[in-house]
């Protein structure tokens, strides 16, 4: 794996900023978004970053300086992407279940609009008509992703409008003489499949002809990394491949650009979340150690089983035993059982790997605990790009009489 922080660069960030922290790695978010124009290296395909993935501005720049889009679940991504300067044109806000208010905010803004309700669409459609263009979101159906809590593509999924609903959404689009130039799908997260991409393209295919003002086909995002050492990750190469083939492959389809709303790829892998060993509690069931953190800071392992590599930094030469690696909260907040880890000691570093996606970003102050602290390491120097919580921010908004 290229561009990852060794052991060394972590404790010495670590050292200096405090535990628990999240520290991301600006060259391997730069390699990864440069990975995905060259294996595509095509004018007509664009990436909007998925920025729910990590909305740090630190980061969102990174970003932008590269000539990424972004992509938005809410009303406040989209104004945060503005904020940094990305130009409304290159903002999608893909929203779902959302207050009309806020469809009707992010036009005068002017940026892109996927909406994912046919009740959104008819409000759209009466209070503009043809007069903006827009987006829909379109559910095909597909059962794609890691497992059923990231699938949103599905016959039974709140995501998007059910093909099946075609004349309804036709209905509407011709009432209201309503300008669709983007069709978008999106199946879920962690699809190593590049066929799952192909047969969204294809479910399409049927539907497209009903759309004539048609620019552009947004297949969403969901590209899988690896997170265990041997996991398969998706084949860029395979899919860039795959995906302009298909659509050449059509008259319907061969001049319209082609859109992806990657969050974990671009993210994942660039950020490691370091904590501290505050308790070794041995019981009959398993070794506990007990960590400086919780759900509270990465709750991808017990919201979606998903699975973290975990690094002994401070004993990397250690006996290897098994340790059941938990936080301090009062829940079950299990990051990891029985994982084989070099002996870990009271004080030791421990770090989470693939943290940068959904980890801080999903963070909370449960049990009154501050959230950490952010670190960008640029050219191997580290800046913090957010400071940890202090006492005061658990005040932050709450009234006295
Ligand atoms: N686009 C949409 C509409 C999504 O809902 C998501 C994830 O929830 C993404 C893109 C990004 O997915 P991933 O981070 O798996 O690439």
């Amino acid at each position: 794996m290229e561009n990852v922080l060794s052991h060394a660069q972590l404790l010495a960030v670590a050292e200096e900023y405090g535990t628990p922290l999240y520290v991301y790695h600006e060259d391997k978010i730069v390699s990864q978004y440069q990975r995905l124009v060259k294996a595509f290296n095509n004018e007509k395909v664009r990436f909007f970053y998925a920025c729910k993935a990590l909305t740090n501005i630190n980061i969102l720049k990174v970003l932008k300086a590269q000539g990424c889009n972004i992509d938005c679940s809410s009303i406040n991504e989209v104004k945060l992407a503005l904020h940094v300067g990305f130009d409304p044109k290159n903002v999608l806000y893909t929203s779902n279940g959302i207050d009309f208010e806020e469809i009707e905010t992010a036009r005068s803004l002017g940026v892109i609009i996927n909406i994912d309700s046919l009740s959104n669409l008819k409000k759209f459609g009466q209070k503009f008509g043809s007069s903006y263009p827009v987006g829909v979101r379109l559910r095909p159906n597909i059962m794609a992703g890691g497992n059923l809590k990231i699938s949103t593509g599905h016959d039974k999924s709140k995501f998007g409008i059910p093909v099946d609903q075609l004349d309804q959404l036709l209905d509407i689009i011709s009432q209201h003489q309503i300008n669709i130039t983007n069709l978008h799908i999106h199946t879920g997260s962690d699809i190593k499949d590049v066929d799952v991409f192909v047969k969204g393209i294809e479910v399409l295919f049927e539907i497209i002809p009903h759309f004539p003002n048609l620019k552009s086909i947004d297949l969403g995002g969901g590209f899988k990394v690896a997170y265990k050492e041997d996991d398969p990750a998706i084949d860029i190469e395979a899919l860039a491949a795959s995906v302009l083939e298909t659509f050449a492959s059509n008259e319907l389809t061969k001049d319209l650009q082609i859109w992806f709303e990657p969050g974990k790829f671009l993210v994942s892998e660039s950020g490691y979340f370091v904590t501290k060993v505050n308790v070794l509690k041995e019981t009959s069931a398993t070794t506990f150690a007990g960590v400086n953190s919780g759900f509270n800071h990465l709750i991808r392992p017990m919201f979606y089983d998903a699975y973290h590599r975990i690094a002994n930094l401070s004993n990397p030469q250690g006996e290897e035993k098994e340790y059941t690696i938990t936080g301090n909260i009062c829940e079950t907040d299990t990051f990891a059982w029985s994982r084989p880890l070099p002996e870990v000691r009271e004080g030791d570093l421990l770090v989470f790997y693939n943290a940068g996606a959904y980890g801080f970003e999903m963070s909370s102050n449960y049990n009154s605990r501050f959230k950490p602290a952010e670190v960008l390491i640029t050219n191997g120097s580290a800046r913090l790009i957010r400071k940890r919580d202090v006492f005061e921010d658990l005040l932050r908004g709450q009234l006295v009489d």
